[in-house]
C-alpha cells in the first residue's frame, strides 16, 4: 500500500467511485461525496500547514542565527570564516524577525545608527 499522501488518497478515492458506481446504491455514492469532501479539505489543510510549518523553520533559523549584543544591535554570528554581520535594527528583528541594517549618519556627533524602517536609533556605536 502507497503512504497516505494526498495524491495517493485521492486516488483511492477515485477507484472507490468507480467501484460505487456500478453498485447503483445512493447511500453509498452520498457517503463517498461527504468522504471525498473530508479528503479534499485535509489535503488542502495539510499543504497551508506544511508552508507554515517552512516559514516557522526558517524563522527559527534566523533567531539562532543571530544575537543582541552590548552595542544595542542585533549581529548575525559568524560564518565558518569568522566573518559578523550588523548590526541590525533590534525592534525590528524582536518585532517582524527582519535583519534591517541600521544606517549611518556621520555628521552627528555623537554618531548615530538609525533603521530606515522604523526610525530606532543606537548612539556612539563605532563599528563599520
Ligand atoms: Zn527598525
Amino acid at each position: 500500500m502507497e503512504p497516505a499522501t494526498g495524491a495517493a488518497l485521492i486516488a483511492g478515492l477515485k477507484a472507490l467511485n468507480e467501484i460505487v458506481k456500478g453498485r447503483k446504491d445512493p447511500d453509498a455514492s452520498s457517503k463517498l461525496l461527504e468522504i471525498q469532501s473530508q479528503v479534499f479539505d485535509l489535503v488542502n489543510e495539510n499543504q497551508a500547514m506544511r508552508q507554515e510549518n517552512a516559514v516557522l523553520k526558517e524563522q527559527l533559523a534566523l533567531r539562532q542565527a543571530v544575537e543582541l549584543r552590548d552595542d544595542g544591535a542585533i549581529w548575525r554570528k559568524g560564518d565558518q570564516a569568522g566573518h559578523e554581520f550588523g548590526g541590525f535594527c533590534p525592534n525590528c528583528n524582536h518585532e517582524q524577525g527582519k535583519l534591517i541594517k541600521l544606517g549611518t549618519e556621520p555628521r552627528g556627533i555623537p554618531i548615530r545608527r538609525t533603521c530606515s524602517v522604523c526610525k530606532f536609533q543606537i548612539k556612539g556605536q563605532w563599528w563599520k
